[in-house]
């Protein structure tokens, strides 16, 4: 008789869909029955690792009491109300303390569920924001190569088209301007020929221009690429001399995890439009934010239709904003700059050998985030068949294998991860 588990497993793969995957070739699936601090614990008793925080979002680990508490101190008052001609204290005192962090004069916030989400509002603002300025012929956007900003349609269609799904969906996406990814990294030093052909493309198309929209120097699932920051500060000024707007996509940043709260703060640029995810809750539940400059929000207010035109039923859902009010809080409360500034460094010195494997095209560290980009894909099943039978969870994608542990990771765990991604750099598979 089939044990519970695979009872389990076989139902998964008769009826459940996972991110990316096929329903008549679906991939194996590891069963992971709790979790605590920096550990998956697998149905069968093994311990993992984790080195992905559930795709930056788990920054101070699983099961953590203080976020434990206070979804449960919520839960006693409301699950849920909705937004609509309703407020409560979770989302205000959220909003006000998330106001504090971020950069000024960004003081208008609006909550949506997840990170696509918010990306459709940021885009949906600019867009307004030019219709009530009487241009509604500025409907197009602005973006570098290689970017990752969602899976909806809206946010589809400013992925790079390479690595996005843009072969699949390109006569239904809206065409969009394409400036190449900077080609700088994060500590060359910068040469102005870099912003080029970012340049050539606003002067040729401005007009029809209504916002450039980036992911501020590090760019995530469209590459795992980290730029030069001089980069980003002439894109900002660029923007102020043609009158664009900047939404920045902070979802993956956001939150300490590139070693400033935001990654804007590294060329100490503030965008127009920003957007957050992921860590907003510690990885607790899916909440997200769009927030804007009054310049922004005037302007779409001033003029029809004069409301922004969205409303998702689980607006400022509160146990989310709980959970993620107490998330920042608890990240303030540690010393979380001086973690950071660790794990890079031991990450720089565990993972930076493997430059010279010849299997490896580049590796490269920034913040809490670890990049081994190989010369050929991975095989994903395999590869990760042989990180779970080494005690680790790392997921792959392409060429890229990649660690972004939760902040919490001690020096020996965190060894573990850069140890098994040697073993299998240096064996193979
Ligand atoms: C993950 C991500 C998104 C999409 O967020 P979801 O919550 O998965 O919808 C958007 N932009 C960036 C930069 C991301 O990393």
């Amino acid at each position: 008789m089939p044990s519970q588990t695979e009872e389990m497993i076989q139902f998964d793969r008769g009826h459940l869909w996972h991110p990316y995957t096929s329903m008549t070739h679906p991939l194996p699936v590891y069963p992971v029955s709790s979790a605590k601090g920096v550990r998956l614990i697998l149905a069968n008793g093994e311990e993992l690792i984790d080195g992905m925080s559930s795709w930056w979002a788990a920054i101070h680990g699983y099961n953590h009491p203080v976020l434990n508490q206070a979804l449960s101190g919520q839960l006693e008052k409301m699950a849920h109300v909705m937004f609509g001609g309703i407020t409560h204290e979770p989302a205000v005192n959220l909003a006000r303390l998330i106001l504090t962090l971020a950069p000024a004069p960004l003081e208008k916030l609006f909550f949506c569920d997840s990170g696509s989400v918010a990306v459709e509002v940021a885009i949906k603002m600019a867009f307004q924001y030019w219709i009530s300025k009487g241009r509604p012929e500025k409907n197009r956007l602005l973006t570098i190569r290689s970017g990752y900003h969602g899976d909806t349609f809206a946010a589809m269609a400013v992925c790079d088209p390479e690595t996005g799904m843009h072969s699949q969906f390109g006569n239904i996406l809206p065409r969009h301007l394409f400036a190449p990814r900077p080609a700088q990294r994060f500590h060359d030093s910068w040469d102005e020929s870099a912003i080029d052909d970012f340049k050539a493309l606003v002067a040729a198309h401005h007009p029809e221009i209504a916002a450039v929209i980036l992911e501020p120097v590090v760019q995530g699932a469209g590459g795992m690429w980290f730029y030069s920051p001089r980069y980003l500060s002439r894109v900002r000024e660029v923007c102020d001399q043609f009158d664009l707007l900047l939404i920045a996509d902070e979802i993956a940043t956001g939150f300490g995890r590139t070693g400033k709260m935001f990654a804007c703060e590294h060329a100490g640029v503030s965008p127009d439009i920003m957007c957050i995810g992921k860590a907003l809750t510690g990885g607790y539940m899916s909440l997200a934010a769009t927030l804007a400059t009054r310049k922004v929000s005037d302007g779409i207010s001033d003029k029809g239709p004069g409301v922004l035109m969205h409303g998702p039923t689980f607006m400022a859902n509160p146990l989310a904003c709980a959970v993620s009010h107490a998330s920042i809080a608890l990240l303030l409360s540690t010393n979380w700059q001086e973690k950071i500034k660790a794990i890079e460094a031991q990450l720089i010195g565990e993972l930076e050998p493997l430059g010279k494997e010849k299997a490896v095209r580049d590796v490269r560290v920034l913040g809490a985030i670890g990049v081994v980009e190989m010369q050929e894909p991975v095989d994903m099943a395999t590869i990760q068949r042989r990180f779970v039978e080494q005690g680790v969870w790392i997921r792959p994608f392409g060429r890229l294998i990649y660690l972004m542990p939760p902040y919490i990771i001690e020096q020996e765990d965190l060894s573990r991860l850069t140890g098994a991604i040697r073993s299998v750099v240096q064996k193979g598979l």
